[in-house]
């Protein structure tokens, strides 16, 4: 495992490439990590705003709001997650929970853990931190514990481990319940802190769901977001933090933009404590997805026979895949593709600095093709990837 100090490229790795192009009919991206719409509960948002906004309260919907968020919301939070409400703070999204998360713990030089291959939205926050870089193996299941002990036994001290434990981007994997524990064992041993980013984990449409890593360790912190259930527009998140990062966190945001939105935390507070209608907008999103994700799988492989090797995953909206061709140019297979009218991910836009590039892996995302056009969406593909020889 390499070593590296490099800050992170931030063009190279947020822009996934070149842009697919837009507004053509037809087009059905197989890239996408946006929610489907199908799965957004548009009608329930509506009747829980109509509710906030014909109630008692609507004014103090339009007021200013605590840093922390709002009491309703804090506390159905903290029941999801079996934690103290006081443990919450209500975010603009998980990527901004990343951003405070990062800059109070943080200072330049630090090395950071990360997963390679590795979310390179949060290789850009991270960028802005000016750290240093040790990519960790992931694979089949999730993050490799045991390189990660290897490196620390030879030496390496990150400050903090960046990980996304559930149903991963672009992996699609899930960390096991024995390495978790593992891992927030290593943690303590070795003083750092982990980051666990969570926002597909309402997604689980087949197997188990696993325990969270330890809220009761001081080394954990928990990201998450409403941004995969209820939409990531609304931009909602929040941090579940140990005592001791949450009085530097809260003053962060206290000198940002103070707190979220009060009337989307009213309304998202107003349909999440609403009995039983978060657990039926979730159910229906799963079964959305765990279709989608099969028809995609039955899919390649009847479309690339023998040249693809994808496992099906049990939540999420990804599904990664070894396109087995020697040596394929997957970046000219991107260009086709969007010319044939679909795109996907080229594995070298998930490596981290000093990681493995993913030459032969590409994202597949469920969340924008329908059901129906599965089939269509992956001939173009496998058109799209077929070699130069072949040609
Ligand atoms: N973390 C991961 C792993 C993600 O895949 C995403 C969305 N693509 C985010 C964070 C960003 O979430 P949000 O919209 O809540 O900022």
């Amino acid at each position: 495992m390499a070593l590296s100090r490099r800050g992170a490229d931030t063009t190279a790795l947020g822009g996934f490439g070149d842009p697919p192009p837009t507004g053509v009919p037809g087009f059905l991206p197989l890239t996408s990590g946006t929610p489907a719409a199908e799965a957004l509960p548009v009608k329930e948002l509506s009747e829980a705003a109509a509710d906030v906004l014909g109630g008692p309260a609507a004014a103090d919907a339009l007021q200013y709001s605590g840093v922390e968020g709002t009491p309703e919301l804090r506390e159905w939070i903290g029941r999801h997650e079996e934690v103290a409400a006081e443990r919450v703070l209500v975010t603009n999204g998980a990527l901004h929970s990343l951003s405070l998360v990062f800059d109070a713990l943080l200072d330049p030089g630090d090395l950071v853990a990360v997963e390679d291959p590795v979310y390179p939205l949060a290789l850009r926050v991270l960028g802005r931190s000016h750290v240093g870089y040790l990519p960790v193996p992931t694979g089949p299941d999730g993050l490799d514990i045991d390189a990660l002990a290897r490196a620390l036994e030879g030496g390496a001290r990150p400050k903090v481990l960046y990980t996304v434990p559930d149903f991963h981007n672009p992996t699609g994997a899930t960390l096991p319940a024995p390495a978790r524990t593992r891992l927030v064992e290593l943690a303590e041993t070795y003083g750092f802190t982990i980051v666990a980013d969570s926002p597909y984990r309402e997604l689980r449409f087949s197997g188990e769901q696993v325990p969270q890593p330890s809220a009761e360790s001081d080394a954990v912190v928990r990201v998450n977001s409403f941004s995969k259930t209820l939409g990531p527009g609304l931009r909602l998140g929040w941090i579940v933090g140990p005592r001791r990062l949450l009085p530097a966190v809260t003053r962060l945001r206290a000198n940002q933009d103070q707190h979220s939105s009060t009337f989307t935390q009213a309304i998202a507070a107003r349909l999440l404590t609403t009995p039983g209608l978060f657990d039926r907008v979730t159910a229906d999103a799963r079964a959305l997805y765990g279709r989608r994700a099969r028809a995609l799988h039955a899919a390649l492989h009847t479309a690339l026979p023998g040249r693809i090797e994808a496992a099906l995953p049990e939540g999420g909206l990804f599904l990664w895949a070894k396109v087995l061709d020697d040596d394929p140019d997957l970046h000219t297979a991107r260009t086709r593709a969007h010319a044939l009218g679909t795109d996907f991910g080229v594995g070298s836009h998930f490596s981290p600095p000093g990681g493995t590039g993913s030459p032969a892996h590409i994202r597949l995302g469920i969340g924008a093709v329908p059901e129906a056009d599965v089939a269509t969406a992956v001939g173009r593909l496998a058109e799209a990837l077929r070699p130069e020889t072949a040609r």
